[in-house]
């Protein structure tokens, strides 16, 4: 049986009674195939799976982007039901954000580039919300996507330097059979945008290929992403990057982990995508 909690009261006492370990998914709704591999990561390793859904006010660098965000969740909680999930927290914002709130949670030089400098303020917000939700939920492990990469890197910087006790495990992107990562942006695409968007993962796929050939340049790297956007005339790049693994600072030659990444707009949607070079 799923329980649908609402106050921060309602989801300690359930955790009380809750089998430990515990696992957390954070999602802010629009639940889709990737969240789904999440709690069920979370359901085969943990005693108790908890997913919160909440769609985060202090993200969204832009309002109108937190406006139009899409919202369902009489399905959302359907959906966990389906995967077996024990208890979700779907909290109004005053129960998340206590009277006077007044504390963010900034992390250092993993969240200045890439997204951290596109969405001013937006792992800020990500970093203090997810403070919140594992103090609160007190899980052995915490899951989150590949999909955002760098989200992963801030959040686990984050549990480290707070001495958070939660475990941050990254689960694989889960992709369209056409390779579209899965995104709760992706229903705004128009049927063009939707056809155009696989050529993210196309650009990604190319760069790859040239690292695996041997290609050692972050440019040439960078270039042939660029070179196959470029083919797609709905897609405005945001930026390409070719970043070392550990820090995401821009690379000259690739000598280590590196992440491939970019962000696109199409229209009104900007939608991320990223590979690991291992
Ligand atoms: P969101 O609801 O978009 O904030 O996402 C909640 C969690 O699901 C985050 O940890 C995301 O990285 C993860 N996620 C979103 N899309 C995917 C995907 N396509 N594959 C795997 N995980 C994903």
């Amino acid at each position: 049986m799923t329980r649908v909690l609402r106050t921060r009261g309602e989801l300690r006492d359930a955790l009380t009674l809750s089998a430990r370990p515990v696992g957390l998914v954070p999602t802010m709704g629009w639940l889709h195939e990737g969240h789904r591999s999440l709690m069920r990561r979370a359901r085969g390793s943990d005693a108790t799976t908890v997913v919160t859904i909440f769609v985060n006010p202090r993200q969204f660098n832009e309002t109108a982007d937190y406006a139009r965000y899409p919202r369902n969740e009489a399905r959302d909680i359907a959906i966990c039901a389906e995967e077996g999930v024990d208890l979700v927290w779907a909290p109004p914002v005053e129960e998340v954000y206590v009277p006077g709130f007044d504390t963010t949670v900034s992390v250092g030089a993993v969240g200045q580039p890439l997204e951290g400098a596109a969405r001013p303020g937006h792992f800020e917000g990500v970093a203090t919300v997810v403070a919140i939700l594992l103090s609160l939920v007190g899980a052995e492990r915490a899951y989150f996507g590949q999909k955002d990469a760098q989200q992963v890197m801030v959040i686990r910087r984050m549990a480290l330097d707070l001495s958070l006790a939660s475990e941050v495990i990254a689960c694989p992107t889960v992709r369209e059979p056409d390779g579209l990562a899965l995104s709760s942006r992706n229903v705004h695409l128009s049927a063009a945008e939707r056809g155009a968007a696989p050529v993210l993962q196309r650009a990604l796929v190319a760069a790859r290929r040239r690292w695996e050939a041997g290609e050692r340049s972050a440019d040439e790297l960078r270039t042939e992403m660029r070179r196959v956007l470029a083919g797609e005339p709905l897609a405005a790049v945001d930026y390409v990057s070719c970043a070392d693994g550990l820090t995401l600072q821009e690379l000259d030659r690739i000598d280590g982990p590196a992440l491939l990444s970019l962000a696109v707009r199409f229209g009104a949607t900007r939608l991320i995508d990223n590979e690991p070079l291992r």
